[in-house]
């Protein structure tokens, strides 16, 4: 627990912008979560409405955005990030990551607030390197339909870099590795709510390709105290946050139907273009900048919460 501080949280309708959200509040902070609904949803953020540090503003951060008073921190989460987010919403997807976030960084000069981007995986691309360390820059096709992603994140770390070295914000950059949870939107494509809602419908489930891709999946809470750790820190390089714990597509299908006792069978899909072959973080460096840091939710732990949440909005929805 630190000061009472202002934070604004960019996405903070989203699945982990709420969780911040939430974190924000437990530190003893005023939370401004903003949020243009796109991809956010208010039900994931409902039960803070009654808080009396809690404020919401329905805003566009890539229009220009005024928050009254002062701020303190900003956490910049806002931006579509799931691999079909980006095909149906290329434009919005590159608008938020340039031009939102110089917005928000503009905001952050003129309240010398601390600004943290949520950056990403994907500016590593298909990775030559593995596992991937902040030092490597990265393979990434600018001109596929991720790269509408990607590179408006890599631009969000050089714009951000530079508000860093010409003007003297402070800043830091996380790059948030594969993350699930409570909260993951139940359509949006990824791979966790995809098998976990056709495990629970009794659906097979769609590997895409042979499903030898590999992932290394970090569960929502460990990914939060390592961002909230970071904010605390005075570290302005890019620090990669994750679990190194990395499986197969396959073998995480595989967990997920054990978890649910689904009788479900595998399809496979073709695979997507430029989908990575391999992703897994080395987190070297956030143990030691970040007080040794490291994951603490196991695989099984973490898909019972989440499948706990998927049952719960599977009933509701209907
Ligand atoms: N994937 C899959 N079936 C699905 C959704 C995704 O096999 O229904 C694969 C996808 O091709 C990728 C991995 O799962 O190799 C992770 O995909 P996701 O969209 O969750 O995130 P990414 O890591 O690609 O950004």
């Amino acid at each position: 627990m630190s000061e009472t501080k202002k934070v604004l949280v960019t996405g903070g309708a989203g699945f982990i912008g709420s969780h911040l959200c939430e974190r924000m509040l437990e530190e003893g902070h005023q939370v401004v979560c903003m949020d243009n609904l796109l991809t956010g949803d208010l039900r994931n953020v409902e039960h803070l409405f009654r808080h009396e540090r809690f404020s919401f503003y329905h805003q566009d951060v890539t229009e220009f955005i005024h928050v009254p008073g002062r701020l303190d921190y900003i956490l910049h989460f806002a931006s579509p990030a799931s691999p079909i987010d980006y095909l149906e919403l290329p434009i919005q997807t590159l608008k938020v990551g340039a031009l939102g976030t110089h917005k928000v960084l503009g905001l952050a000069r003129a309240k010398n607030a601390r600004f943290l981007l949520a950056s990403t995986s994907e500016v590593y691309g298909d990775p030559l390197e593995h596992p991937q360390q902040e030092s490597y820059w990265g393979n990434v096709n600018p001109v596929g339909p991720r790269g509408c992603y990607d590179e408006a994140k890599r631009f969000a770390e050089a714009c951000t870099m530079a508000y860093y070295r010409h003007h003297g914000v402070e800043t830091r950059i996380v790059r948030i590795f594969n993350t699930y949870g409570p909260r993951m939107r139940l359509n949006d494509g990824r791979v966790l709510p995809a098998f976990m809602s056709q495990a629970l419908r009794g659906e097979d489930l769609t590997v895409f390709g042979d499903g030898s891709q590999t992932r290394s999946f970090c569960y929502v809470d460990d990914l939060v105290e390592g961002i909230t750790r970071l904010l605390y820190s005075d570290e302005v390089e890019p620090t990669n946050i994750g679990n190194p714990a990395e499986m197969t597509i396959r073998e995480f299908g595989e967990a997920i139907l054990e978890l649910t006792g689904s009788e479900s069978k595998f399809v496979e899909k073709p695979l997507p273009t430029d989908d990575p072959k391999v992703r897994r973080p080395n987190i070297d460096k956030a143990r030691r900048v970040l007080g040794g840091w490291e994951p603490k939710v196991a695989l099984r732990e973490g898909l019972e919460r989440t499948m706990a949440y998927f049952k719960e909005r599977i009933a509701s929805d209907g």
